[in-house]
């Protein structure tokens, strides 16, 4: 605004100089053409050029006053204007490495659903039912790996009793963790 309000003051002061200028001009044309012989209006001619030479003269001042002060908001128009490009090149680059991203995870996602499709075919469905149960109710883990005696699911030791039990069993047979549910993979 105040910025905006300098430069229309500036344009109107050069608007000003220039018509002064012009003015001038036309008058020393005429004194020095020949036309004009009369020594009172050479005289009256010279007394305006005169005059019109201080009011430029003032009116330049002003001018520069004006341009001194446009200066240093020109100068932070420039910072800021170099600062919003670099913002919005950060922006681009940003989400030029979101895109990246969220293409490569879905093609991750894409595999691994895959796999998961394709090993799941070999799960018997009334396992796989009971999977799914008990992944929703546990928190996204519904089988866990018996690693030496403990589920590593809720990280609880099993019994000795229990892991014996475990470790007799039939290999297809189903075992399942007492303490969370989960079904135990060994
Ligand atoms: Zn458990």
């Amino acid at each position: 605004m105040q910025r905006d309000e300098l430069a229309s003051r500036q344009s109107g002061l050069e608007q000003q100089i220039e018509a002064s200028k012009s003015r001038r001009a036309e008058l020393e044309r005429r004194m020095y053409g020949g036309q004009v012989t009369a020594p009172r209006e050479l005289q009256a001619m010279d007394d305006e050029v005169k005059h019109l030479m201080r009011h430029i003269a003032e009116l330049e001042d002003r001018e520069i006053e004006v341009m001194e002060a446009l200066e240093p908001l020109d100068a932070e128009l420039e910072t800021a204007e170099r600062e919003r490009v670099a913002l919005e090149e950060a922006a681009m680059r940003l989400r030029e490495a979101i895109a990246l991203s969220e293409a490569s995870l879905s093609a991750d996602l894409a595999v691994q659903s895959e796999e998961r499709d394709g090993a799941a075919g070999d799960v018997p469905r009334e396992l796989l039912v009971r999977y799914e149960q008990l992944r929703k109710k546990l928190g996204g883990t519904g089988a866990a790996r018996l690693i030496g005696g403990s589920c590593g699911g809720c990280h609880l030791a099993l019994p000795s009793m229990e892991v014996d039990r475990i470790r007799k069993a039939l290999p297809d047979a189903v075992i399942t963790c007492d303490q969370c549910g989960r079904i135990l993979v060994r």
